[in-house]
């Protein structure tokens, strides 16, 4: 049997409380440190299957500024962030956009879509 403690940090609130999970055979068997219920869960999927929001900007063209900021609508696989962030990279919008305006959908297939995190006007 495969037994292995991972430290974990919780970083879903401020509190940022410690921890230790326990897998074996690819199983969580227990959690101790979390104190709520938010964190237990974080730290379960955090050892078998890490995700996080990603933001970072595209190009615009057309408007105000040269970049629009865009944000993942949920979480990403840790192990897929850089690719993301690289299809995006490649990515180009017109002005205007709408804060919430879908940029990208179903990023690589993995169900996630990225939107713009805020307005964009014309500038003439
Ligand atoms: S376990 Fe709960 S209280 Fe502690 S950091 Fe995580 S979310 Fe905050």
């Amino acid at each position: 049997m495969a037994r292995v403690v991972h430290a974990i940090q919780c970083i879903v609130c401020p509190i940022g409380c410690g921890g230790e999970v326990t897998v074996e055979d690819g199983t969580v068997t227990t959690l101790t440190g979390f104190t709520c219920n938010k964190g237990l869960a974080y730290a379960a999927k955090e050892v078998v299957s890490p995700k996080r929001m990603v933001t970072t900007t595209v190009r615009v063209s057309g408007g105000g500024l040269p970049l629009l900021p865009v944000v993942s609508v949920a979480p990403v696989p840790k192990d897929r962030i850089f690719d993301c962030l690289n299809l995006l990279r490649g990515v180009s919008v017109m002005a205007p956009i709408a804060e919430g305006e879908i940029v990208v959908a179903d990023a690589l297939g993995l169900g996630v879509d990225f939107r713009a995190a805020r307005d964009i006007s014309v500038v003439q």
